[in-house]
């Protein structure tokens, strides 16, 4: 803590009071997002929704557009749902207790702490990457972090070492230590002022720790997506629904494999179940075709590596197609939440938008 009282501290726009609502926020767009890329959605959110009811009483696309370009789509389906929990079962008062806190859907243990003692004083500590990081270097623990045996010990740990009286400085001490003193590569060791007794420093381990025990093996997943560049600037889009990466957001139709297709396995385009369902009776040979480069976009478990099929000429006709597409304009499908992947392409290749 005398690090902390004597240190220069960042200066965040949801540090400034004791909103729950806004810590919460806060917290939901920080958890994969990092401080300077978040901080602007945050302020954007507050803004445009000044409470939670206002937030819960949203359009669930109004929302997803201005989540567009954070990625991780799932946190902005589960805040809306947290906020609309909060207005149906709580009158839109942020409840106050641990427990309570806990209970809402989409908050885990770290969440609810964080909310406790930031915006409640109330003695939770919280265990995030930073604070793991702090823990296991200066006590010396070996026992990955991600294990069950690993979880029980942190939580212990940092729950005997919380400052009672201070809950909410004590986690923004650690927290920020772990972000610019003990960081994940090239810790300042020699200016730190637990140098002495950290243990990790002592047995010279400390860039093996903290220890994990998964890694985790990406999936590769290819998107071909068909999109119809008609002369009147209309093409074809749907919203997706599954319960997959990017839901609630829009795309093109789509085919998937888990493998490029080379020059002699294209045929599978045009046999695809995609395809057949959008142009059953044209052939293929009758319509003029270009792919686009090749995009990349990684989340924590996959690889989605998107390949756009550019068909020139009219929209096929609704009467032939699914309920789930629609036919839009150029300036409607500027208004939608896109992946990044999409808004990218557009921005570069398709419709340049200025
Ligand atoms: S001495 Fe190095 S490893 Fe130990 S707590 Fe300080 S910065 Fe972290």
């Amino acid at each position: 803590m005398f690090w902390y009282d004597h240190s220069e501290k960042r200066i965040l726009p949801w540090k400034s009071n004791k909103n729950p609502y806004q810590i919460w926020l806060s917290e939901i767009i920080l958890q994969q997002t990092r401080v300077e890329q978040g901080t602007p959605y945050f302020l954007r959110f507050v803004e445009r929704y000044p409470s939670i009811t206002d937030l819960a009483n949203a359009p669930d696309d109004d929302v997803m557009k201005l989540w567009q370009g954070l990625g991780y789509y799932a946190r902005a389906r589960n805040m809306l749902l947290t906020a609309r929990q909060i207005r149906d079962e709580f009158d839109g008062v942020f409840p106050d207790s641990y427990d309570k806190i806990y209970q809402l859907k989409g908050i885990g243990d770290y969440t609810a702490s964080a909310i406790s003692s930031f915006a409640f004083d109330l003695p939770y500590a919280v265990l995030d990457g930073n604070v793991f990081r702090v823990l296991s270097r200066y006590f010396g623990i070996e026992t990955p972090i991600d294990s069950s045996e690993g979880k029980k010990i942190f939580k212990a740990l940092s729950h005997k070492h919380l400052d009672r009286k201070r809950p909410a400085d004590y986690n923004q001490a650690i927290m920020d230590f772990g972000a610019t003193i003990c960081k994940p590569q090239l810790p300042f060791c020699l200016s730190c002022p637990l140098s002495d007794n950290c243990q990790a420093r002592a047995k010279n381990i400390v860039s093996s720790l903290p220890q994990k025990t998964k890694k985790l093996k990406k999936r590769d997943r290819y998107f071909y997506y068909f999109v119809w560049k008609g002369p009147d600037a209309k093409t074809l889009v749907r919203k997706r629904a599954d319960k997959d990466i990017w839901k609630g957001l829009y795309d093109f139709p789509l085919f998937e494999t888990n493998e490029l297709l080379k020059d002699l396995n294209l045929s599978n385009l045009w046999e695809s179940d995609t395809w057949k369902s959008l142009v059953p009776n044209t052939p293929k040979g009758e319509l003029s075709i270009k792919f686009s480069r090749t995009y990349i976009q990684l989340s924590t478990h996959q690889k989605i590596i998107a390949i756009f099929v550019e068909i020139s000429g009219k929209v096929p006709s609704l009467s032939t197609l699914e309920n789930e597409y629609k036919i839009i304009s150029l300036s409607e499908l500027k208004q939608l939440a896109l992946p990044k992947t999409i808004q990218k392409y557009l921005e570069t290749d398709l419709f340049p938008i200025g």
